[in-house]
């Protein structure tokens, strides 16, 4: 458990620095519970289809969970999870990356693709479990190891644009899963939108455009969840703001992983 930092706030909450003074199982629990609660209520009003291929009933039905191009990590690259990059690396060309290492779940392909599209962009957050579990099963025995999951901030304009921020809830539900605790320590600065960038525009744009919560206190171990990696140019970022906020390692832990500039 990590008594210092900053503990995951809501995500509906805006993005403004905030220490809260719950401990952290109790922050958990109350997730848990709100989440609970608006997930009966939106079965309620709209019923659950497969985020694949709209099958009523289900959030992902069996064919769909098929269909997943999930990523074997002992094939995988070791620097950012592309997969099948564990003898050289088509989309990092090995490159060396601030942080440790990364992992990915899957391929940022149909249905992974759709997934995190729904979830992110049309607010189907009953879909936040399933990513959650994804990247918790990827991260595998790299959880023993972790002091604390923190993750990638949404911008400003995004939050404000959507009224939530995905990835905080997938950092809330990763540590319920999967037990390191959220950690509330990144904050990020008004950028362009990434998906439109090439991979020098996203350096020079994700550089400096995160920052370390004034007076966090970052535990030794990080790992640095988000729901797609590109390029890893926002994740490097993010890298250097936790070490000089006091991390000593910080592994990348992503959903999906964006190959061949496919985003
Ligand atoms: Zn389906
Ligand atoms: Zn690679």
């Amino acid at each position: 458990m990590v008594s210092t930092g900053r503990i995951t706030e809501s995500a509906r909450t805006p993005l403004t620095p905030k220490v809260p003074d719950v401990p952290f199982d109790f922050a958990v629990q109350d997730h848990a519970a709100l989440r609970a609660a608006g997930s009966a209520i939106a079965d309620l009003f709209w019923p659950q289809r497969c985020a694949g291929c709209d099958l009523p009933g289900t959030l992902l039905c069996d064919e769909c969970r098929r269909n997943l191009a999930l990523i074997d990590p002992a094939h995988a690259c070791p620097r950012c999870g592309a997969p099948d990059g564990d003898h050289g690396c088509a989309e990092c060309g090995c490159s060396e990356f601030t942080f440790a290492a990364a992992r990915c779940a899957g391929v940022f392909e149909w249905p992974l693709s759709r997934m995190v599209t729904l979830h992110k962009d049309a607010g189907e957050l009953r879909l936040t479990p399933l990513l959650a579990r994804l990247a918790a099963d990827a991260a595998g025995d790299w959880c023993a190891w972790a002091d604390c999951v923190v993750v990638l901030p949404a911008s400003p304009g995004a939050f404000a644009r959507r009224g939530f921020d995905h990835g905080a809830l997938l950092a809330a539900e990763f540590a319920h899963i999967a037990g390191p605790p959220a950690l509330d320590a990144l904050r990020a600065r008004p950028r362009r939108d990434q998906r439109h960038l090439s991979r020098q525009g996203r350096n020079e744009n994700a550089d400096a455009s995160i920052i370390a919560c004034p007076g966090a206190h970052v535990p030794e171990r990080v790992f640095l969840i988000d729901d797609v990696m590109t390029t890893g140019a926002t994740a490097e970022a993010a890298t250097g703001a936790l070490l000089r906020a006091g991390a000593h390692e910080v592994r990348v832990l992503a959903v999906a992983r964006a190959c061949g500039g496919r985003l």
